[in-house]
């Protein structure tokens, strides 16, 4: 466990799951909020429906009242009308002034909203105008029938008056009202029937608001004539009558609509609405209808219920109810549910500590329960095996007697932590059984009910094992730094792209670099050899595709300060576990001093010591090499000489002058020899000579002839003067030779020029070498 903060909540949450509590935790606070919504809604809607019902009774009560109040109305309406034309009928003559005064005293235009206009039409045959203009003229001064239309009677306003506008009134005088048919039409039927009757919708005169007005005609019959005089008609503004019917508390409830015998728009006598609901789109069905009589007309009276207060009020009561009922059922879930919760805690507290023993005594780890006094509640076997100590002895004892005095501080800092509710994860050394301090890695969890921690459960792995594995790899990797840095190689490695990653001393002190910083991240174009990084990344490349090493590679090459030097390096491919290239790891050494000490040995294996030159071992290779090339080429000459009589100055002049004379000798032959001469000496005054590409014996002769002339000037040597000579035996190499048969050849023909008499030479014959044996 390396979690830093495993949650409190999260954790007794687990606990429940294992314990099983948690269906039971959530099921019974779920049902319980789950019955007192239904319930609630199950009330709401019962009340919406009461509600609904109730005010639908209330909705025809009130629409009944005001259609009670509307027919009420309306024959008042008829009856002002009537009445006026009763009384014009049982006077002889009215005159106008008697008609302003009865209107004014009856007060019909306050007590009748919507009756603009009370007037008075005459009837007057064609024959009859002049007369009757005459007649009127007396009590309406001026008066004349405005504009008539020819016909065989006219009706023209005699006198009226307007409920607040008596220029209006003066304007209508004289003006033909049977001109319109509408209001023919309602002055015939009025005629006819004797009752006042009303035009239908006057839709050529509209109102200010645009809508439309109807009149009413009451006839005006003398008694006992048969003959109409004249109408008594009311002018009623019908938005005016209806929109102020019961001090406008019907507008508020209901849009009234009201029809004039069918519904169509031509017939709207009245809509409270901008759009009328029965000519909406479907023909919206009306809360209350019902038609009524109104001088001599059926008017359709539709009652729709407003959108309103009144309307949304049961539902929202509803509503709230519900909402508020459902708040109750939350708190009562909640409460259920916390108090499921406590409960399941305190069980879960209880269950654990039976439990305890069981679920944790063969656990791979170290656990342990500790209380709030920082003592041992429980332990399992392997804390035991641990401690080295036996149950009874550990229960009750406090942690901090367990754990390595350097470490109670920091442990008891961790335990606050736990028992203030917060996981914690931490390593300490504790007394182990074998009497050595172990490594611990442990997690301490609380555990609470409520917000109460009880006791801290811990988890203890005994980490010993990885903690020395460590501490041995920290070693050996310090004694592998320890070794690279002090070999005299230069050690180095770099990735898969030649860049550096490391090196040791060694390497550093030839980059001339201080520290691994300086190194780490540079490539060999950033080092002073940058003018060989491309050769060294080549190498590199071929080791890295290759996966095969190259050792040894020998080099010439430059230190920092510009010296030449020998450098070996071998280069190695380095793998990752799976086996794949990541770089390269190199080892290079200055091998100068060894390649020195290689070329001595040579020299000192391959040359003779007093005079410098080739001896007998190197000389024989140089002949068979030589006789090889032979074969092909020719050219080759092998002479054999000596120094004649030497064991005479050695016996005169001793040892050491005998060595001079040779040295001497030695280097006489060497001045007069081509430097592609090979001239070895065998021992003692023997002396050979190795000479290729030569054209024929008589090359040789050349040569030869040289040597002896060159020992003619005399040796000085101190106080003596020597003269020295030497016979030489050449042989010249002919096909099917060896360097055996040759050497034997030249040797014999040295021995003749000795016979001849010694300071000359002779040339073998082809195939001496076979005579001799
Ligand atoms: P010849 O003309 O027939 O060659 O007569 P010689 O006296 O030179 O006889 P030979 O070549 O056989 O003798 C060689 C002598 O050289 C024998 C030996 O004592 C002497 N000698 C051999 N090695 C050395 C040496 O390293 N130093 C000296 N001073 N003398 C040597
Ligand atoms: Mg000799």
């Amino acid at each position: 466990m390396s979690a830093q903060a495993v949650g409190r909540e999260d954790n007794m949450g687990s606990l429940f799951q294992r314990i099983g509590l948690s269906l039971g935790a959530r099921a019974l606070p779920v049902g319980v909020f789950v019955a007192g919504v239904l319930a609630s809604t199950y009330a709401g809607v019962v009340r919406y429906d009461h509600a609904q019902t109730e005010r639908a009774a209330a909705q025809q009560d009130a629409a009944e009242d005001f259609l009670f109040l509307l027919r009420h109305r309306l024959t008042l309406y008829e009856g002002a009308t009537r009445d006026l034309a009763a009384l014009f009928s049982a006077s002889d003559a009215i005159r106008a002034e008697e008609f302003s005064a009865f209107i004014t005293a009856s007060q019909v235009f306050q007590r009748y909203d919507g009756i603009r206009v009370f007037g008075y039409v005459a009837r007057v045959p064609a024959g009859d105008v002049a007369r009757f203009e005459r007649d009127t003229r007396r009590e309406v001064p001026g008066f004349h029938l405005v504009d008539p239309a020819p016909a065989h009677e006219y009706y023209p306003v005699v006198y009226g008056e307007h409920a607040f506008d008596p220029a209006r009134m003066t304007a209508l005088l004289g003006v033909d009202f049977a001109a319109f048919p509408e209001r023919r039409a309602a002055m015939q039927e009025a005629a006819r029937r004797g009752e006042p009757v009303a035009t239908r919708r006057m839709s050529t005169i509209l109102d200010s608001q645009g809508r439309s007005i109807v009149q009413v005609y009451a006839p005006v019959r003398p008694p006992g004539s048969g003959t109409v005089k004249g109408y008594i008609f009311s002018t009623l503004y019908t938005n005016v009558m209806f929109a102020g019917l019961d001090n406008g508390r019907m507008s508020r409830q209901f849009d009234l609509e009201v029809y004039d015998g069918s519904v169509a728009p031509e017939n709207l006598v009245y809509g409270a609405a901008r759009a009328p609901h029965a000519l909406a789109q479907r023909g919206e069905r009306p809360a209350y209808g019902s038609a009524v009589r109104f001088a001599n007309r059926a008017w359709l009276i539709h009652l729709y219920a407003r959108p309103g207060a009144g309307d949304t009020e049961p539902a929202r009561a509803a509503v709230l109810f519900a909402m508020a009922s459902s708040l109750l059922s939350l708190a009562a879930a909640w409460a259920t549910a916390a108090w499921l919760r406590n409960r399941a805690r305190q069980r879960a507290m209880h269950d654990f500590s039976e439990r305890f023993a069981a679920f944790f005594e063969h656990h791979p780890f170290s656990v342990c329960a500790i209380d709030k006094q920082r003592r041992f509640l429980h332990a399992n076997d392997q804390l035991l095996r641990e401690l080295g100590v036996d149950r009874q002895a550990l229960l009750g004892k406090r942690a901090g007697a367990y754990v390595d005095p350097a470490d109670l501080a920091s442990v008891e800092r961790q335990l606050d932590e736990a028992l203030a509710g917060r996981a914690v994860a931490f390593a300490t050394r504790v007394p182990g059984a074998a009497g050595r301090m172990v490594d611990m890695s442990i997690v301490l969890i609380p555990m609470s009910t409520r917000d109460d921690v009880t006791h801290v459960l811990g988890f203890a792995e005994n980490i010993t094992e990885r903690k020395d594995a460590e501490r041995a790899l920290y070693e050996s990797r310090q004694m592998l730094q320890l070794i690279l840095d002090n070999i005299p190689q230069s050690v180095f490695w770099k990735n898969a792209d030649s860049v550096y990653e490391g090196g040791n001393r060694a390497l550093l002190a030839d980059a001339g670099l201080a520290t691994d910083a300086d190194l780490i991240g540079r490539t060999d174009a950033d080092l002073h050899w940058k003018d060989r990084a491309p050769q060294y990344r080549q190498v590199d490349l071929e080791v890295m595709q290759s996966g095969v090493a190259r050792m040894r590679m020998q080099a010439l090459d430059r230190d920092i300060a510009g010296a030449e030097r020998w450098v070996e390096t071998s280069k190695i491919p380095l793998k990752d576990d799976a086996g794949n290239v990541t770089g390269v790891l190199a080892v290079t050494e200055d091998i100068t001093a060894r390649k020195y000490m290689e070329q001595e040995l040579f020299r000192l294996a391959h040359h003779d010591s007093l005079t410098g030159l080739p001896n007998r071992g190197y000389f024989n290779g140089q002949l068979e090499q030589a006789v090889a090339r032979a074969q092909r080429h020719g050219g080759l000459a092998l002479m054999y000489f000596d120094i004649d009589r030497f064991k005479g100055i050695n016996d005169t002049h001793g040892h050491d002058v005998g060595d001079e004379v040779i040295r001497m000798f030695a280097s006489r032959v060497q001045a007069v020899v081509r430097e592609a001469d090979f001239v070895a000496r065998l021992g003692g005054d023997e002396f050979v000579l190795i000479a290729e590409g030569l054209q024929g014996p008589a090359a040789a002769a050349v040569i030869a002839q040289k040597i002896v002339g060159a020992m003619v000037p005399p040796f000085q040597l101190g106080a003596a003067t020597l003269q020295v000579t030497t016979s030489i035996g050449i042989a010249t190499f002919a096909a099917g030779q060896t360097a055996r048969t040759l050497i034997r050849a030249a040797d014999q023909a040295m021995y003749d020029a000795k016979r001849a008499g010694r300071n000359c030479f002779r040339i073998a014959a082809a195939g001496d070498d076979r005579s001799v044996t």
